[in-house]
Protein backbone atom coordinates (compact mmCIF):
# COMPACT_ATOMS: atom_id res chain seq x y z
CA UNK A 1 0.00 0.00 0.00
CA UNK A 2 3.08 2.44 0.93
CA UNK A 3 4.41 1.54 -2.48
CA UNK A 4 1.36 2.43 -4.06
CA UNK A 5 1.17 5.55 -2.46
CA UNK A 6 4.96 6.52 -2.96
CA UNK A 7 4.67 5.68 -6.72
CA UNK A 8 1.51 7.68 -7.37
CA UNK A 9 3.16 10.55 -5.28
CA UNK A 10 6.58 10.07 -7.57
CA UNK A 11 4.16 9.61 -10.61
CA UNK A 12 2.75 13.23 -9.85
CA UNK A 13 5.89 14.82 -9.12
CA UNK A 14 7.41 13.81 -12.43
CA UNK A 15 3.99 15.10 -14.03
CA UNK A 16 4.11 18.68 -12.09
CA UNK A 17 7.68 19.20 -13.34
CA UNK A 18 7.59 17.73 -17.08
CA UNK A 19 4.15 19.92 -17.63
CA UNK A 20 5.87 23.23 -17.79
CA UNK A 21 8.67 21.11 -20.71
CA UNK A 22 6.04 19.97 -22.57
CA UNK A 23 3.81 23.16 -22.80
CA UNK A 24 6.53 24.99 -24.51
CA UNK A 25 6.31 23.82 -27.83
CA UNK A 26 2.92 21.39 -28.84
CA UNK A 27 5.00 19.70 -31.70
CA UNK A 28 7.37 18.50 -29.27
CA UNK A 29 4.50 17.33 -26.92
CA UNK A 30 2.50 15.58 -29.62
CA UNK A 31 6.11 13.86 -30.72
CA UNK A 32 6.38 12.55 -26.94
CA UNK A 33 2.94 11.62 -26.68
CA UNK A 34 3.07 9.46 -30.28
CA UNK A 35 6.11 8.14 -29.32
CA UNK A 36 4.80 6.79 -25.59
CA UNK A 37 2.12 5.03 -27.89
CA UNK A 38 4.68 3.36 -30.40
CA UNK A 39 7.20 2.34 -27.75
CA UNK A 40 3.36 0.71 -25.94
CA UNK A 41 2.47 -0.53 -29.27
CA UNK A 42 6.00 -2.47 -29.87
CA UNK A 43 5.69 -3.72 -26.20
CA UNK A 44 2.67 -5.35 -27.09
CA UNK A 45 3.86 -6.76 -30.49
CA UNK A 46 6.64 -7.93 -28.46
CA UNK A 47 4.33 -9.33 -25.75
CA UNK A 48 1.95 -11.03 -29.13
CA UNK A 49 5.09 -12.26 -30.99
CA UNK A 50 6.27 -13.82 -27.60
CA UNK A 51 3.44 -15.58 -26.61
CA UNK A 52 2.84 -16.74 -30.52
CA UNK A 53 6.45 -18.53 -30.40
CA UNK A 54 5.57 -19.69 -26.98
CA UNK A 55 1.88 -21.14 -28.07
CA UNK A 56 4.05 -22.92 -31.49
CA UNK A 57 6.60 -24.03 -28.96
CA UNK A 58 3.89 -25.77 -26.94
CA UNK A 59 1.98 -26.95 -29.77
CA UNK A 60 5.13 -28.73 -31.14
CA UNK A 61 6.01 -30.64 -27.54
CA UNK A 62 2.55 -32.21 -28.05
CA UNK A 63 1.33 -29.89 -24.57
CA UNK A 64 -1.33 -28.56 -27.26
CA UNK A 65 -4.54 -29.65 -29.37
CA UNK A 66 -4.44 -28.74 -32.83
CA UNK A 67 -8.31 -27.27 -32.30
CA UNK A 68 -7.12 -25.17 -29.40
CA UNK A 69 -3.94 -24.19 -30.43
CA UNK A 70 -5.62 -23.08 -34.35
CA UNK A 71 -8.24 -21.46 -31.91
CA UNK A 72 -5.43 -19.16 -29.59
CA UNK A 73 -3.11 -18.69 -32.82
CA UNK A 74 -6.25 -17.22 -34.93
CA UNK A 75 -6.99 -15.24 -32.06
CA UNK A 76 -2.87 -13.71 -31.60
CA UNK A 77 -2.71 -13.38 -35.43
CA UNK A 78 -5.50 -10.98 -35.22
CA UNK A 79 -4.16 -9.10 -32.10
CA UNK A 80 -0.69 -8.58 -33.88
CA UNK A 81 -2.33 -7.70 -37.23
CA UNK A 82 -3.71 -4.57 -35.10
CA UNK A 83 -1.09 -3.74 -33.63
CA UNK A 84 1.06 -3.72 -36.45
CA UNK A 85 -1.57 -2.14 -38.48
CA UNK A 86 -1.02 0.63 -35.51
CA UNK A 87 2.38 1.01 -35.76
CA UNK A 88 1.81 1.74 -39.00
CA UNK A 89 -0.30 4.62 -39.05
CA UNK A 90 1.44 5.69 -36.27
CA UNK A 91 4.56 5.70 -38.44
CA UNK A 92 3.39 6.88 -41.26
CA UNK A 93 1.47 10.11 -39.28
CA UNK A 94 5.30 10.23 -37.61
CA UNK A 95 7.04 10.84 -41.13
CA UNK A 96 4.71 13.63 -41.70
CA UNK A 97 5.67 14.98 -38.27
CA UNK A 98 9.38 15.04 -39.02
CA UNK A 99 8.49 16.66 -42.30
CA UNK A 100 6.64 19.32 -40.90
CA UNK A 101 9.49 19.77 -38.17
CA UNK A 102 12.35 19.90 -40.58
CA UNK A 103 10.57 22.86 -42.68
CA UNK A 104 9.83 24.52 -39.35
CA UNK A 105 13.59 24.24 -38.72
CA UNK A 106 14.27 25.46 -41.54
CA UNK A 107 12.19 28.33 -41.77
CA UNK A 108 13.82 28.94 -38.34
CA UNK A 109 16.97 28.68 -39.61
CA UNK A 110 16.87 31.35 -42.06
CA UNK A 111 15.31 33.67 -39.69
CA UNK A 112 18.76 33.04 -37.51
CA UNK A 113 20.93 34.08 -40.50
CA UNK A 114 18.63 36.76 -41.70
CA UNK A 115 19.38 38.09 -37.69
CA UNK A 116 23.53 37.05 -38.25
CA UNK A 117 23.53 38.75 -41.34
CA UNK A 118 22.38 42.24 -39.18
CA UNK A 119 25.31 44.37 -38.46
CA UNK A 120 25.90 46.59 -34.98
CA UNK A 121 28.33 49.28 -35.23
CA UNK A 122 31.23 49.12 -32.67
CA UNK A 123 30.70 51.76 -29.98
CA UNK A 124 34.78 52.32 -29.84
CA UNK A 125 35.81 52.42 -32.81
CA UNK A 126 32.97 52.14 -35.38
CA UNK A 127 33.54 49.06 -37.18
CA UNK A 128 30.84 46.87 -37.94
CA UNK A 129 29.99 43.73 -36.22
CA UNK A 130 27.66 40.64 -36.58
CA UNK A 131 24.33 41.44 -34.67
CA UNK A 132 24.85 38.31 -32.55
CA UNK A 133 28.10 39.30 -31.23
CA UNK A 134 28.67 40.40 -28.20
CA UNK A 135 32.07 42.06 -28.07
CA UNK A 136 34.15 43.90 -31.43
CA UNK A 137 35.90 41.74 -32.96
CA UNK A 138 38.52 44.65 -33.48
CA UNK A 139 38.96 46.36 -30.53
CA UNK A 140 37.05 44.45 -27.90
CA UNK A 141 35.20 46.57 -26.81
CA UNK A 142 31.20 45.44 -25.34
CA UNK A 143 28.34 45.82 -27.71
CA UNK A 144 25.16 46.51 -27.43
CA UNK A 145 22.90 43.59 -27.02
CA UNK A 146 20.39 43.91 -29.45
ZN1 LIG B 1 35.56 48.07 -31.72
Amino acid sequence: MIYLFCGLLAGAALTAICRPLFRKDDTLESAIIEETEWDLLQRKKEIILGNIQDLDFEHKCGKLSDEDYQKVRSELNTEAALVLAQIDQIESSQDLDALIRREVATRKNKAKQATAAAQTACPSCGIQNPATNKFCAECGAKLKVS
